[in-house]
């Protein structure tokens, strides 16, 4: 039987803290052929080697300026970058019809909409947290909000590296997003961004904090309180290349799908 080839990708943002761990992973999986990477024109990095600028040894492949000079070469791209990046390299993705998946968070209401819309064209894969952890804690959390009620408080705290710029996380989001839908409501509904002043909670709240320190990767917290009891679930990343290997699996899987929006869920089933 033949071999199956290797899903070849570009990888979008390679110089950032999320690309480089990507690129090490990527270039170690024999399933994996990068064919491309790409970071901003000014990055001092561009025409360097993919392979010398993780410590791997020279690959072949230069980290490029553009999308549009590589994404030919690819079956799928891959990206940690930015919100308004994320939609510039989304319409070159529609216009040559390549899968893509995205990794980035913090995007508004106005690009998610553009993000959704090119989904009707292009298989699109969008996971504001691609550790397999994370996804089970958004299947599992609206059994335990919803078994305990709205007697409970709801409180949602994370914490992130300080060169993080969007806050609160993308996970955080999804995580209260899925709790408040749990109570029959939605976030907007319910959220309170931080707290300061004199104003006691109200009931129903859900309370979104972050915290900005040091060289964190990740942790996030869902706090459930009564005046008996407090319930917390605890995620925390110990390494962005639990990131990087979920993005790979939904990379490889994504570039064979047909058009469409696609999350963790379909992914993991
Ligand atoms: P970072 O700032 O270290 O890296 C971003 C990289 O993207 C930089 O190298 C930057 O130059 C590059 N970039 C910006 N605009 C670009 C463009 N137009 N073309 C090409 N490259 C461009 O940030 P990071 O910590 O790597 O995070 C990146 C994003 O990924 C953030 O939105 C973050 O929240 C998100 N993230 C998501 C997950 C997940 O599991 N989904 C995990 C970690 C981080």
């Amino acid at each position: 039987m033949r071999a199956e080839r290797p899903t070849r990708l570009v990888i979008l943002g390679a110089a950032g803290r999320m690309g480089r761990v990507l690129l090490g992973s990527a270039l170690d999986d024999a399933e994996i052929e990068v064919v491309g990477a790409v970071d901003v024109p000014s990055a001092r990095e561009i025409g360097q080697d993919v392979g010398a600028l993780v410590g791997v040894g020279e690959r072949g492949v230069k980290l490029a300026a553009s999308l549009e000079a590589v994404i030919d070469l690819a079956d799928a791209t891959v990206e940690f970058t930015a919100p308004a990046a994320t939609v510039e390299h989304l319409e070159v993705s529609l216009a040559r019809r390549k899968p893509a998946v995205v990794g980035t968070t913090g995007l508004n209401p106005v690009q998610l909409e553009r993000v959704r819309e090119i989904a009707r064209e292009i298989p699109l894969f969008m996971a504001p947290n691609m550790s397999l952890g994370v996804n089970v804690l958004l299947k599992v959390l609206p059994i335990i909000a919803e078994a305990l009620g709205s007697a409970y408080d709801v409180e949602v705290i994370e914490a992130h590296h300080h060169g993080k710029k969007d806050a609160p996380s993308g996970t955080a989001l999804r995580l209260a997003e899925v709790v408040a839908e749990a109570l029959g409501a939605t976030l907007p509904e319910r959220a309170v961004y931080g707290r300061q002043g004199i104003q006691p909670r109200q009931p129903g709240e859900i309370g979104m904090h972050a915290v900005r320190a040091g060289a964190i990767v990740g942790d996030h917290t869902v706090l459930f309180a009564n005046e008996g009891e407090q319930i917390e679930v605890v995620h925390r990343a110990y390494s962005r290349q639990t990131f990087a290997l979920g993005a790979l699996r939904a990379a490889k899987w994504t570039a064979k799908q047909p058009p469409g929006f696609y999350s963790m869920r379909d992914l993991l089933g």
